[in-house]
């Protein structure tokens, strides 16, 4: 069958499935979800049960089942079950002996207990489960209908919030999915937590948000129908029937992983505790959000169908997380969560700048950085990472900027980003089950603007060299500019100057405080800590002879000294060094506009800006 990861709730009504999860949550509280996964239909002497070892999206292998187990085979005869001699092929798939019956069940557990977007987290008052985690596939059966079946108390759980469909009208304890895929792709969020629907753009859309703080749902809920209503703009409607915005509202959350018809999200309380910090949390919706589209419908041609067993490499993830990462700001603009002032402080700040702060950016082309993702950038990265490799986001973003701006004005204001975006999206609607290679998203760029792109943008994706930015941001009547750190004067009552310091100097290390000790935790290629011959988990104990208490009085303590020299004194493997350092100011990007605009310049803004 071809791949596909469409499903409308409508088509999983009154079916029936030989392949049924029973997932059962006594054991919740030690943060276990038990499974019994019951294969019908059986053929063969035997079955193989797979745990996958990762879930798309997030690129990297987490072996599952290593969380796995109480496994226990049985052969099933009418109502009775008889053990079934079983065992592993691999670290992760099961050989069931079906002994000559044509349905079997298997029981185990599953531990979870780590809170982000692509791991199971199971407590006493809430299961959510991710199904790459949670449900092995029957080998060679992927293709066909999933059930699964919920047990938990209702009363105490009362609302399950999953892009699964219910089998039974009304029935949220049943559900199903068309093909294992669509399964994984469905997380579920099941418990008390805050419910909200609503209807936009001709279909039904469901906030879950789990929280213990009393956040303000309903303001939430209007944001979330203008990300819709601005997102559908561009692709002329949504492509679901249904879709949930899962948020996890807990201290210290972030993050978020995108699916077809679902999306979820982490976030600190504090965002929408005081909503002038919501910034960050409304991009993180609408970039999770935007990837309904792009990279769950538009995608690298690797991108599905997958194998769950290894990984599946792809050297186009700027495409999946670049573009996403220039639109999800660009889209929070266009929502008007952020005006247009704040929006280019932030592409010269967050984009620019921090891009600028790769040295990375000269090792390492784009591509590269993510064919090699399972390794380096979802891989619990090395304290140097940053030194090594771009982030695919961040250099695959400031690209497509620079692409769009480029469209903008080689087409005197008549065509943009949106146009090559629109193409793709048709291309998915004429075959759904076929990616998008390199050369054909190129092309369908090319050919919905009439702009020659190849030569320019596979220079940027292969290249390690700067991107040129000064003539397109021209083009828009925009400077980029390094401009140091204005000095700040320190001032005791009447306004009395009692000193000047510089604002901002930095010394090319990141240091935090560990156990009371401030330990190095990364050190910057060609910065002032590199220089000096510092290395990360070094200890940094004194500047000048003065004893540091945190890394805010080591800042202090540097930012004092400005740009001469401070003495250091450290400690590396239980040896005291000292050296020296000279902090460099910390120059920071900002976009300075032209005092007159020409018409052409005028009209690029207006195309680039509009909302
Ligand atoms: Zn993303």
């Amino acid at each position: 069958m071809p791949y596909s990861i469409e499903q409308r709730d409508e088509q999983l009504l009154n079916t029936s499935a030989n392949i049924l999860y029973t997932l059962g949550f006594e054991r919740a509280p030690q943060h276990l979800v038990s499974v019994t996964m019951r294969v019908q239909a059986i053929t063969g002497p035997d079955v193989v049960l797979v745990m996958p070892s990762w879930t798309p999206g997030s690129y990297k292998i987490r072996d599952y089942a290593g969380l796995q187990g109480n496994v226990r085979a049985y052969t099933v005869r009418g109502t009775s079950r008889t053990p079934a001699a079983f065992h592993w092929r691999d670290k992760a798939s099961l050989v069931v002996q079906t002994n000559g019956a044509d349905i079997i069940e298997v029981d185990y557990v599953v531990y979870g207990y780590e809170r982000t977007v692509r791991t199971n987290h199971i407590n006493r008052w809430h299961a959510f489960l991710v199904p790459a985690a949670t449900c092995m596939y029957v080998e060679g059966r992927q293709d066909e209908i999933h059930h699964v079946a919920l047990t938990h108390a209702q009363s105490e759980w009362p609302h399950v919030s999953t892009a699964l469909s219910p089998v039974r009208k009304g029935d949220a304890t049943l559900l199903g999915a068309l093909n294992y895929d669509i399964l994984v792709d469905s997380p579920l969020e099941i418990g008390d937590h805050i419910v909200r629907t609503f209807e936009a753009e001709g279909a039904k859309h469901e906030l879950a948000l789990v929280t213990n703080h009393n956040v303000d749902a309903d303001w939430l809920v209007e944001q979330l129908k203008t990300i819709v209503s601005t997102e559908a703009a561009i692709f002329g409607g949504v492509p679901y029937d249904r879709y949930v915005f899962v948020l996890h509202c807990f201290p210290g959350n972030g993050g978020g992983l995108e699916h077809a018809r679902s999306s979820i999200n982490g976030t600190d309380p504090q965002t929408l505790l005081d909503k002038s910090k919501a910034i960050d949390l409304l991009s993180l919706l609408c970039h999770e959000y935007f990837h309904l589209w792009n990279v769950k419908r538009i995608r690298p041609v690797e991108l599905g169908p997958f194998d769950y067993t290894r990984e599946r490499y792809t050297s186009m993830l700027w495409l999946a997380e670049g573009l996403t990462s220039y639109y999800d700001d660009l889209l929070a603009y266009r929502c008007g969560f952020t005006t247009e002032k704040a929006y280019l402080e932030g592409i010269a700040k967050d984009h620019f700048g921090k891009l600028a702060r790769v040295p990375g950016r000269a090792q390492m082309s784009v591509k590269d950085s993510s064919y090699l993702a399972w390794l380096k950038l979802y891989f619990a990265p090395a304290p140097d990472a940053s030194n090594r490799f771009p982030s695919y986001y961040l250099k695959g973003g400031v690209i497509f900027l620079l692409l769009d701006l480029y469209i903008i004005d080689h087409t005197d204001a008549q065509r943009s980003l949106d146009d090559g975006l629109r193409a793709m999206w048709e291309q998915y609607r004429i075959d759904p089950a076929k990616g998008l290679t390199e050369q054909e998203c190129i092309a369908l760029i090319e050919r919905a603007t009439g702009v020659q792109v190849r030569e320019m943008l596979q220079g940027w994706l292969d290249g390690t060299e700067e991107l040129p930015h000064a003539e397109i941001l021209a083009a828009m009547g925009l400077t980029l500019e390094l401009k140091p750190p204005s000095t700040s004067a320190i001032t005791f009552g009447e306004n009395r100057t009692f000193a000047s310091v510089q604002a901002d100097v930095m010394a090319g290390w990141t240091c935090a405080d560990v156990n009371g000790r401030i330990i190095v935790r990364a050190v910057e290629d060609g910065g002032p800590a590199q220089r000096a011959g510092i290395g990360v988990d070094d200890e940094i104990l004194a500047v000048n002879d003065k004893r540091v208490a945190s890394p805010a009085h080591l800042d202090r303590l540097m930012a004092e000294q400005g740009g001469t020299a401070a003495r250091i004194t450290a400690h590396c493997d239980g040896r005291l060094y000292t050296t020296s350092i000279t902090c460099v100011p910390t120059a920071t990007f900002t976009l300075t506009e032209s005092a007159t605009l020409t018409e052409h310049q005028l009209a690029n803004r207006k195309r680039w800006l509009h909302r």
